[in-house]
């Protein structure tokens, strides 16, 4: 198709999809299931209803319903910011001299500044329609916790927030935006609950971690009358809420005949990834075309490259179910990385199944270089890219300069997942050259693995 690429390929609120792909219905060899750490079997709904939602439980476990229709009101919120943009990065190509095609789709268009918001105006929506009177859930970077409070306000639903204390701290703005929405922030660990106070009289000082939130979240769900948990990645439901990018993405390149030979994302617990690769993925299962997938780590907490395929909790006070993932164990503290998003020890177990099965790839860059190609790209392309996002940004730069080696036009989509707007402490150090690279040794990764359930599934 010869027909000229606009820098931005918008799509119109009809084309916004009516249905979320189901990735999962078009594995051969299912991801493997939750299991019940007491009894280690696969759990049960009426198990899984106690912590998160009846609608949500039945999304969890559905592994063969390829499209999944989505409610009225979740699609007429979608409207205000959807459809995103796929925008064709001719400024950056430009720039860098490659005779590849770059294009990203871009989901930092709204005040939570990342694609959090798709599933969290899901999960709020479930919520309501079960009559619940508010939720909980941990925050790290604070993305999350954003867009849970904005989703909440929308369907009047309380919202209690754990936040990793050092965030808390570090990021007084993102607490200040939540509680504009309504939402209550506690700094974890607390002495607000059970684990909470184990953790503090354990660890006394600690500055806490996300898998330590979870448990605090997960705690309050479950004592509270009318509350349920709701998490922002990881989870099967929280994929199929994503799949909104892929889907978008997919149609506005279908546009212009564009085929990405590459397609690249930033991979924390793996929802934007999984969501923005679904409907190419699901080409590629079905043996209808071929892809090359990269999921970008960051090098202070490389799940997939130097993590171990098996069952693991995915929350530090090990309340939680087990998961079978690429995981670096749940007491894996990674070093204080700007990439708050990309912090957690596992990985979603549908991306790590098709990991292990070969359909994917996986690098891990260090925080430094990943801020050079946030820097580069913000200079031609305008946008202030999220720290996370920029993991995707770099191996989508060195992609197209081994283009520009070989002179071959490949053509590369990557995710662009929010905005850098609350990072500028991390961009700051950046600048003032402050910034250094934590790599966790072979011995601090043994010490991770140590913390895991010696469970052989
Ligand atoms: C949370 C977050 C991520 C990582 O989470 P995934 O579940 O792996 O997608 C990436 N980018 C941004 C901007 C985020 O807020």
């Amino acid at each position: 198709m010869s027909q000229e690429i606009p820098y931005k390929i918008y799509l119109s609120e009809d084309e916004i999809p009516t249905a979320w792909y189901n990735l999962r219905a078009d594995m051969k060899k299912k991801p493997a299931p939750l299991l019940n750490p007491a009894t280690l079997k696969p759990l049960t709904a009426e198990e899984l209803s106690v912590v998160f939602c009846r609608d949500l439980v039945e999304q969890e476990l559905d592994d063969t319903t390829r499209f999944i229709a989505i409610p009225d009101e979740i699609r007429n919120f979608y409207k205000m910011y959807r459809p995103s943009p796929v925008v064709r990065a001719y400024c950056l190509e430009k720039m860098l001299g490659t005779p590849a095609e770059i294009y990203y789709k871009f989901e930092g268009n709204n005040t939570s500044g990342s694609h959090k918001l798709n599933s969290a105006i899901a999960q709020a929506y479930y919520a309501k329609k079960q009559g619940l009177k508010g939720v909980t859930t941990e925050t790290g970077a604070g993305q999350w916790g954003t867009a849970l409070s904005m989703a909440s306000a929308y369907f009047g639903l309380d919202c209690r927030v754990y936040m990793v204390k050092c965030s808390y701290e570090q990021k007084p703005f993102r607490r200040e935006v939540m509680r504009t929405y309504g939402a209550s922030i506690t700094p974890s660990p607390s002495n607000t609950t059970e684990i909470g106070r184990k953790i503090l009289a354990e660890f006394p000082g600690t500055t806490g971690s996300l898998g330590c939130a979870i448990s605090e979240a997960v705690e309050v769900a479950t004592h509270t009358e009318g509350y349920r948990y709701v998490l922002g990645s990881v989870l099967n439901q929280v994929l199929l809420h994503q799949s909104v990018i892929g889907l978008e993405a997919k149609a506005a390149l279908d546009k212009y005949g564009v085929k990405p030979d590459i397609i690249i994302g930033c991979a924390g617990g793996g929802s934007n990834l999984g969501g923005l690769i679904a409907p190419f993925m699901g080409e590629k299962l079905r043996g209808e075309n071929d892809y090359r997938f990269i999921a970008v780590e960051p090098a202070s907490c490389p799940s997939f490259t130097r993590g171990k395929y098996a069952y693991d909790f995915c929350d530090t006070g090990k309340i939680c179910p087990l998961a079978k993932m690429y995981t670096l164990g749940n007491g894996f503290i990674p070093s204080a990385s700007h990439a708050g998003g990309l912090r957690f020890h596992g990985m979603t177990t549908t991306l790590s199944e098709l990991y292990a099965q070969g359909m994917m790839e996986a690098v891990a860059v260090e925080q430094t270089s990943v801020f050079e190609a946030a820097t580069q790209f913000a200079r031609v392309e305008g946008i202030l890219p999220a720290p996370e996002s920029s993991h995707a940004i770099r191996v989508a730069i060195d992609e197209a300069l081994k283009c520009k080696e070989t002179g071959e036009k490949k053509k590369i989509l990557f995710g662009l997942t929010g905005t850098g707007y609350f990072d500028l402490v991390a961009y700051e150090k950046f600048n003032n050259g402050e910034m250094g690279d934590y790599i966790p040794t072979d011995e601090d990764i043994k010490k991770g693995w140590a913390t895991m359930p010696n469970v052989d599934l």
